[in-house]
């Protein structure tokens, strides 16, 4: 109904259920302003908000976006940072319906967002022992990119490191395959995967008290990122920033049904178990499986 220029954004509701999400990209903490162009940044830091928004099965309707400042940042590049928000919204068709600038210490985006949802949405804490445990895409590639980036990791330049850099950069949020799952029935169980595969797997396991067999070998990875670390797993198990889906469903579709339905790759890992805790086979042959245990491969 009102958009910025007042105190308040007036918003109209339709009798849908209201999600409500807020997420923030600190430089030094997730960034470094070297990394990427502001117009990047600004995109990427309305995505992580999408995801969160599309992992509900949820639309994305409106966000408030709060920018910190520091003291040597130019007004070009907040232009840019901008300019990368509006184009993630217009492509999401969600508005920005007002906002704040401070000063800081460091260069920070805040963004909360409301999405709606006809229906339920998908949760965290409705994954049934049966179910088979699914993801999206490839993972591991935004974890490698910004190593890549941070100097952590070396790579020749070229395709492999392109797309990697690529996938940290300019993360996708899977609204539409999201809105394909949450029309399910029964319904998955879902997260996107934002803090790593088997962080974001707990986080499920937890709240539906449940267990889960995963198959280490039958997670996805690019060609890309086999190129750079060959057969370790680890960043696949244990790095963010992915932003694909994970879904725990009934035994009734297989990956390339689910491949149609959502218009990604899909993957089986494993599957939803009595008990509790999660057992990873094939994890024998994972270099980096002990540091990675110990939380030491953890951005
Ligand atoms: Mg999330």
């Amino acid at each position: 109904v009102l958009g910025p220029g007042d105190d308040c954004a007036i918003l109209k509701t339709r009798g849908a259920n209201l999600l409500f999400t807020v997420d923030s990209l600190v430089e030094g903490v997730h960034f470094a302003l070297g990394w990427m162009r502001g117009r990047d940044l600004g995109a990427r830091a309305l995505t992580v908000n999408l995801s969160d928004i599309a992992a509900m099965g949820g639309r994305p309707t409106a966000c408030v976006v709060n920018l910190a400042l520091r003291d040597g940042i130019e007004t070009r590049v907040v232009d840019q940072i901008y300019a990368g928000l509006e184009d993630a919204a217009a492509t999401a068709d969600v508005d920005i319906v007002g906002g704040n600038i401070n000063r800081a210490r460091e260069l920070s985006i805040t963004i909360a967002m409301l999405g709606e949802l006809r229906g339920t949405a998908m949760r965290r804490d409705s994954a049934r022992i049966g179910d088979q445990i699914f993801v999206t895409g490839t993972l591991g590639d935004a974890a490698l990119g910004w190593r890549l980036l941070a100097g952590k990791l070396q790579a020749p330049k070229g395709k492999s490191r392109t797309h990697l850099i690529d996938r940290y950069v300019r993360p996708a949020a899977r609204l539409a395959a999201a809105q394909n799952l949450v029309s399910l029935r029964p319904m998955p169980a879902a997260i996107d995967i934002s803090d790593g595969l088997l962080q974001d797997l707990e986080h499920i396991l937890e709240r539906s008290k449940v267990g889960a067999e995963i198959d280490a070998l039958a997670v996805p990875v690019s060609s890309a990122y086999r190129s750079i670390v060959g057969e370790d797993l680890s960043y696949a198990l244990g790095g963010g920033e992915d932003y694909e889906l994970l879904f725990c469903a009934r035994p009734r579709y297989s990956e390339s049904e689910f491949g149609r339905r959502l218009g990604l790759p899909v993957r089986q890992i494993g599957r939803i178990v009595r008990g509790r805790g999660l057992k990873v086979t094939g994890a024998a042959k994972i270099a980096g499986w002990d540091q990675l245990r110990s939380g030491e491969l953890k951005p």
